[in-house]
């Protein structure tokens, strides 16, 4: 699915917050074009006072949710405790950026057999990236995906820095397909979708953004979250920029 010609368009809600949230979501980015589904179920929050997630009752949703609209899922896995039940419903088992570093982790997803989205750890050099992405391999992981979601730099105007440069990087180090998250990767709904242009054009195989029906009224990550129609419009407008390298959307 991912190294095509076709650009795999990832959307959905940072968070599975309620069945009716979830699923208006699910099928306003497939009408937009979205071609997965994510949403977190449970979610690594900085504060443990956060809302963690639904857990289960969000897994259930996503199921339904992959039902009702046929869009494969992605959703996190934060422990290996986890994995058998995450398994059960997801296509793609995510592993965050705060987990990259967890070998048992990455050794147990690459066990799986499920496919894997691997998400850049926010501190990781490309180098460390790369090695996270063997333990994956080395366990018996054959479809892995990478996903470039920003890194901690002392540019405080955005969440994190968006780092574009090592998408054609680990193009040049891996055979592995590269993702790009412009929505955890700068924090700020409004710089997403140029963010997005600039990461089809660098080689991006595909993107993964998020998507609320009431970005103001969401549980997590509002700041950086589309609304359905800026996610609609945001696919329109890349359209001219994936044929300007070959891709479509
Ligand atoms: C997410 O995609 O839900 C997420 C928590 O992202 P990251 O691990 O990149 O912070
Ligand atoms: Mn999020």
């Amino acid at each position: 699915m991912f190294g095509g010609p076709k650009l795999v368009l990832v959307a959905g809600p940072c968070t599975v917050e309620s069945r009716e949230q979830m699923l208006e979501i699910a099928c306003a980015v497939k009408e937009a074009g979205a071609s997965m589904l994510r949403g977190g179920a449970y979610k690594p929050r900085s504060s443990p006072y956060a809302f963690q997630g639904l857990c289960e009752k969000g897994l259930e949703i996503l199921a339904e949710a992959r039902a009702q609209t046929g869009l494969p899922v992605v959703t996190e896995v934060l422990e290996c405790a986890q994995l058998e039940r995450v398994a059960a419903v997801a296509d793609m088992i995510q592993i965050g950026s705060r987990n990259m570093h967890n070998t048992v982790l990455l050794r147990a997803a690459g066990a799986s057999g499920k496919p894997v989205f691997l998400k850049r750890g926010m501190s990781a050099r490309s180098e460390e990236f790369l090695l996270a992405a063997e333990y994956v391999l080395e366990a018996g992981g054959s479809d892995l995906v990478l996903c470039e979601r920003g890194i901690r730099t002392f540019e405080t105007a955005t969440r994190f820095t968006l780092d574009l440069s090592v998408v054609p990087f680990l193009k040049q180090r891996s055979w592995l397909p590269v993702v790009v998250d412009p929505s955890h990767g700068t924090g700020l709904a409004s710089l997403v979708p140029s963010m997005a242009r600039a990461a089809v054009a660098c080689g991006a195989d595909g993107l993964m953004v998020e998507v609320h029906g009431r970005p103001d009224e969401a549980l997590c990550d509002g700041d950086q979250s589309l609304t359905p129609e800026l996610f609609y419009r945001m696919v329109r407008d890349l359209r001219a920029v994936a044929e300007a390298v070959g891709r479509s959307v």
